[in-house]
């Protein structure tokens, strides 16, 4: 099968959430299956640093963008690895910025141009390669105008009618909604603003038309799958996803080892298996030193939980909030590794000031400080209120820093919780989103941790789980074969 990949985030050449490590491991566990993948991107400047060898492929494109007028795309090839070639797509006025979507006073005003732009080029690119998918795979709003491109411009083409599309929806709460001007500015059908396609409360959301025009849409766990079609998770497109329910899926991320995995991890203090886990007590320790927490004994012995997160209310921070004294009066340590709204930048730095003993907050990305926290700390805290997917927990599982979470999208089918199910237990779980029930799940926790012996048997159990991409991979490849058939 040809498969070719668009999205706007991509490890290890963007990234800003977890659809980029989506992005950067998938192909590689399709290509493994034997199948020709490719991938395609928006040439950030910070690209330019991260990838040796790029290519540029001579010709220009011209793109056709409205009243915007005609603009150019530079196209260039590398390789994410012998057998997968990806393609940047260049236009210096659009990509060649700091930050991929924004500053820290609000997203780019011109967001829908660039991905526009970027959708255009993305199908523009087959005909200079003269290489034509069998399926392109879709990811989050910034190419959801792929889908309605290929439904629309394309449509008569014989060279773009076959190519069938799949559109998965990592996050809801991005949906690049823009005022309806914009059909005009960048020459998009008239017809699309309506409400059975891109129209959404008087204005143009490009998700709606992902959903809308591609052959299957799928999300990144199977119980955020059934959580989109209700009010409360479908951030106002439930409607839309009920009348697709027959073609939308659950398919839970994998989690690459060859990056995350205690027994090869260059990043951590020393490495470990679950067959021997001195090493943990040693990346614990060292941890501990680097982050300025006390590193008595007694420090040693009290739980470390670790937060790493997007600094968002999605991910239920909130709650960390208002229980961090209780969580401290119940003999624990923390780190929080984040960036995000300013707001919680605010609370979290004032609240290290105050509990400067037991807690420490960095505010920064930092992916070498991440490693060293997923490894050395003995619980890692994921309250969120919705979670497509998630890969903290995935990841801390592995390292048998046992997860605290709520239970909810990927969430709920990643983590089992060790009271309900103690022959199979893997983490703690609680139901509301509310410190509470947060405090209760992390106090279960703590009284566990007492008792080492039976610690050890969770942690263990826990770096034995495998959420490996083989399997997902698997499924796409089955989804991908459904889209094509229904062509
Ligand atoms: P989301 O995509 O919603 O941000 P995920 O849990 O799916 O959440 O993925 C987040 C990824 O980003 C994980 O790999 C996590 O380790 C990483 N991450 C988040 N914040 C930071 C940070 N400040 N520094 C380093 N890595 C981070």
């Amino acid at each position: 099968m040809k498969i070719l990949l668009a999205s706007s985030e991509v490890y290890p050449y963007a990234k800003v959430g977890g659809l980029a490590d989506v992005v950067g491991s998938l192909p590689f566990a399709l290509s493994k299956l034997s199948h020709d993948v490719r991938v395609v991107m928006p040439k950030y400047k910070e690209v330019e640093d991260k990838i040796v060898g790029l290519k540029k492929v001579d010709d220009l494109l011209k793109i056709h963008m409205g009243n915007t007028g005609i603009m150019e795309a530079k196209m260039y090839e590398g390789k994410m690895s012998q057998e997968v070639p990806i393609y940047f797509i260049g236009n210096n006025q659009y990509f060649y910025r700091d930050q991929i979507y924004g500053t820290k006073d609000g997203d780019y005003p011109d967001n829908a141009h660039r991905f526009t732009l970027f959708s255009r080029a993305v199908l523009m690119m087959l005909k200079k390669l003269e290489w034509f998918p069998d399926v392109i795979h879709c990811n989050d709003f910034h190419t959801a105008l792929v889908p309605v491109l290929l439904k629309t411009e394309f449509k008569d083409d014989p060279l773009y009618n076959r190519i069938a599309t799949i559109f998965t929806i990592h996050n809801l709460a991005y949906q690049g909604i823009f005022s309806h001007d914009l059909l005009d500015e960048v020459g998009l059908d008239k017809n699309l603003y309506s409400i059975d396609k891109m129209e959404y409360w008087g204005k143009l959301n490009f998700m709606k038309g992902g959903m809308i025009f591609s052959e299957k849409i799928n999300t990144v766990s199977p119980t955020y799958s059934k959580e989109i079609i209700t009010p409360e998770y479908g951030n106002g497109l439930d409607g839309v996803l009920k009348t697709r329910e027959k073609d939308l899926f659950g398919i839970i991320n994998g989690i690459d080892y060859a990056q995350w995995n205690p027994e090869t991890d260059r990043s951590i203090k020393k490495r470990y298996s679950n067959k021997n886990l001195k090493g943990k007590i040693k990346c614990k320790k060292n941890l501990l030193i680097e982050q300025g927490l006390k590193s008595s004994r007694l420090s040693i012995k009290a739980p470390l939980i670790g937060i790493i997160s997007r600094l968002a209310d999605q991910k239920g921070l909130d709650l960390v909030e208002k229980a961090m004294e209780k969580i401290i009066n119940l003999g624990a340590n923390l780190i929080i590794l984040g960036t995000g709204d300013v707001h919680y930048h605010k609370i979290f730095e004032k609240m290290s000031y105050k509990f400067k003993e037991n807690l420490k907050v960095n505010l920064r990305f930092d992916s070498k400080l991440a490693h060293k926290i997923y490894a050395g700390c003995d619980m890692f805290l994921m309250p969120s209120r919705f979670e497509p997917c998630g890969l903290g927990q995935m990841i801390s599982l592995k390292y048998g820093t046992i997860p605290i979470v709520r239970k909810t999208g990927g969430l709920a089918d990643t983590v089992i919780d060790c009271d309900k199910h103690i022959e199979k237990g893997t983490g703690f779980v609680f139901k509301e989103a509310s410190s509470k029930d947060m405090l209760s799940a992390i106090k279960r926790a703590i009284d566990v941790f007492k008792d080492k012996k039976k610690w050890n048997r969770i942690v263990r159990r826990a770096m034995g789980q495998d959420f490996s991409w083989n399997k997902s991979a698997n499924k796409y490849v089955k989804l991908y074969n459904k889209a094509i058939l229904s062509k």
